[in-house]
């Protein structure tokens, strides 16, 4: 019985995720397009068909209508059910590291809006001021629940990135994009210098493969940029839950 109920749990978390995930969906489908993601009821964008109440669970229903519009057939992105899926896988880790707590509440909120601002960014090469409040708000509010880490890491970690970021930029036009620069501040005031410092750290050493990669493949000329604020966004997620062991590890190395 303890089992079924453990199983239940998980699966509500999982599921409470994805379905708050789905919405964020709608958001990054509409805010560099303008449209309210408040009113209005979603629609299919190739038939503007009015989606069910049964087309909007989570996961499931695209694998139950195979990835296709149940009106007019149009292939629905795969990008769909994979957000959802992340929500879920990231709603029970943050219930494994931190607890049924407000700390977990916040963790997920931080995470929900990196996942925007990393969609948005790679869709459009601009990360929204709003998106970059709203991270101001989680961390404040971490911030005024007591929640680790301490004000004095908060403000570190509120510039020790974005201020190097933004002296490489002034020194080199185009080196960093004003949004990349803004959100390491904000999520430097959640994170703490520590796990900013990692976050950056992972950013950077992702963003340079892919980089060679695209060079590689000639992909890109040297000269064009590509979106870096994913890059920064995958490694704030793996350090808000790793950053401590990754810290130890890489500390480690130096010690004989
Ligand atoms: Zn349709």
């Amino acid at each position: 019985m303890i089992y079924l109920a453990e199983f239940f749990l998980h699966l509500l978390v999982f599921m409470a995720g994805a379905g708050i995930f789905s919405f964020l969906n709608v958001v990054i489908y509409r805010l560099p397009r303008k449209i309210s993601f408040v009113t209005g009821r979603s629609h299919c964008p190739s038939c503007d068909a009015t989606l069910r109440w049964y087309d909007m669970v989570p996961v499931f229903n695209w694998f139950y209508l195979r990835g296709r519009c149940r009106d007019c057939g149009a292939k629905i992105s795969f990008r769909y059910p994979a957000v959802e899926t992340l929500g879920g896988v990231l709603a029970l880790l943050c219930m494994h590291n931190f607890g049924e707590s407000a700390g977990a509440i916040a963790a997920f909120a931080f995470l929900g809006v990196l996942t925007v601002v990393a969609l948005v960014d790679a869709d459009t090469m601009e990360i929204p001021n709003g998106l970059v409040i709203g991270l101001l708000i989680i961390a404040a509010a971490a911030w005024g629940c007591g929640l680790e880490p301490g004000w004095r890491e908060r403000l570190i970690g509120f510039a020790c990135v974005s201020v190097p970021m933004l002296l490489l930029t002034l020194a080199i036009p185009g080196a960093f994009g004003g949004g990349d620069i803004k959100l390491m501040a904000a999520a430097g005031l959640f994170l703490g210098w520590k796990l900013c410092l990692v976050a950056t750290f992972l950013a950077i050493v992702g963003g340079g493969l892919y980089g060679i990669y695209l060079l590689a493949a000639h992909k890109k000329g040297k000269k064009e940029h590509f979106a870096f604020g994913p890059f920064l966004c995958a490694g704030m997620a793996v350090a808000l839950f790793w950053g401590e062991q990754i810290l130890e590890w890489y500390l480690g190395l130096f010690r004989f």
